[in-house]
């Protein structure tokens, strides 16, 4: 058995990646697959929370999820890329954690209530949208994993998940309450590790809005597709509220994270805020092109290893076979393991997955 830590993290199929999800979360991945077990988790079934009427969209973008993956360096021989729906025990688990947890203290969650406003989703949300919530807890426990890298909004979905671990291992594995997360009886009698939120540096990148994070639904991203010409337009509309040359511009504006972010030239880019601050004669639009360049060339040869796999569907199916039966094997043993402590464990079965073509 593997003794190195277990790393699980995912994205929803509401569209394609952007920029947001390689500096939030993607990157690490790459750096951790080479020391970590990985999963990688397609949330197909969280995309229809918000587009249950786009069925065939959940599944192209589901697809096209993985080209982004393999683009961005995730090398599926290292880390397991597994869709939600045919991981069935992360659907068992979210009901039996679902019991786990305060109907109110899931609505609290501040998460959940920003997206319910800048979705627009108003009071006409499935039941199924907030469930998707309890439903992260399960992915990420199904896995038993130690620890998740993603961007800082998902930081109380990852506070939900440490509640319903510690409540698991109290109430069905005698762990006293009094225990603290790192201490090793937690690990030794205690199922479930209690994960840690792994933010990267780039916690929470802003869009091309200039106000909302970067984000796949709304329409504010710089996806890892575009072309150069796509990137210097959407810079274009980057909104920063500077009239003239010599405005003293934000230092904590969006523009100003981008240049921090993207210019790999650390002297250039200090050069280019020192100007932009003092309003030194130095226009929006002269910034946005040299940024827009610079993101073109981190972009190129993640676009050039996509171009790989265009049209071919059938290669992105066998990584997610593969995955998704690794990713079985595992999380069947979770399953049988908390069903065995918590009253549910009267025979054993076995599924067989990912073998038939
Ligand atoms: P949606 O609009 O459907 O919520 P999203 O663009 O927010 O999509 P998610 O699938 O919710 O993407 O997020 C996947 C991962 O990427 C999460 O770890 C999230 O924190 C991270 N992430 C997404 N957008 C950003 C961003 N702008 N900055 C940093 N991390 C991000
Ligand atoms: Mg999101």
């Amino acid at each position: 058995m593997s003794t190195r830590e277990v790393i699980l993290t995912g994205d929803t199929p509401t569209g394609q990646l952007h920029l947001g999800h390689y500096f939030g979360s993607v990157r690490r991945r790459v750096e951790l697959q080479e020391t970590h077990d990985c999963y990688f988790l397609l949330a197909n079934m969280h995309a229809y929370t918000t587009r249950s009427e786009n069925p065939d969209e959940i599944h192209s973008d589901t697809l096209e999820i993985v080209r982004d993956y393999l683009a961005m360096g995730i090398d599926p021989a290292k880390a397991a890329i597994l869709l939600q729906s045919e991981t069935p025990a992360i659907a068992e688990l979210t009901f039996l954690f679902s019991m786990l947890l305060p109907f109110n203290r899931v609505m609290r969650n501040p998460t959940l209530k920003e997206e319910i406003k800048v979705k627009g989703l108003g009071e006409n949300y499935s039941f199924g949208f907030p469930l998707y919530a309890v439903g992260q807890t399960a992915d990420i426990l199904a896995f038993r994993a130690h620890s998740v890298p993603v961007g800082e909004d998902q930081v109380p979905h990852i506070e939900l998940t440490r509640e319903v671990a510690r409540r698991f291992n109290k109430l069905y594995c005698g762990i006293d309450e009094n225990i603290e997360d790192d201490d090793p009886i937690m690990l030794e009698k205690g199922l479930f590790p209690i994960p840690r939120a792994d933010v990267g540096k780039v916690g929470k990148l802003i869009g091309t809005d200039g106000i909302n994070k970067m984000s796949k639904s709304l329409n504010n991203a710089i996806l890892i597709t575009d072309n150069p010409k796509k990137v210097k337009k959407k810079l274009g509309q980057l909104y920063t509220g500077r009239q003239s040359v010599t405005d003293p511009g934000d230092p904590e504006s969006s523009l100003m994270q981008y240049v921090d972010i993207f210019i790999a030239d650390k002297d250039r880019a200090a050069e280019l805020k020192d100007k932009y601050v003092r309003g030194d004669n130095i226009g929006d639009g002269h910034i946005k092109v040299e940024v827009a360049e610079a993101i073109s060339e981190l972009l190129a040869p993640m676009q050039e290893r996509r171009a790989q796999y265009d049209g071919d569907d059938d290669t992105i199916i066998d990584i997610i076979r593969d995955g998704t039966a690794r990713a079985n094997i595992k999380t069947e043993e979770t399953l049988a393991m908390a069903k065995e402590v918590s009253g549910l464990g009267y025979f054993s079965r076995a599924i067989t997955f990912g073998d038939s073509k």
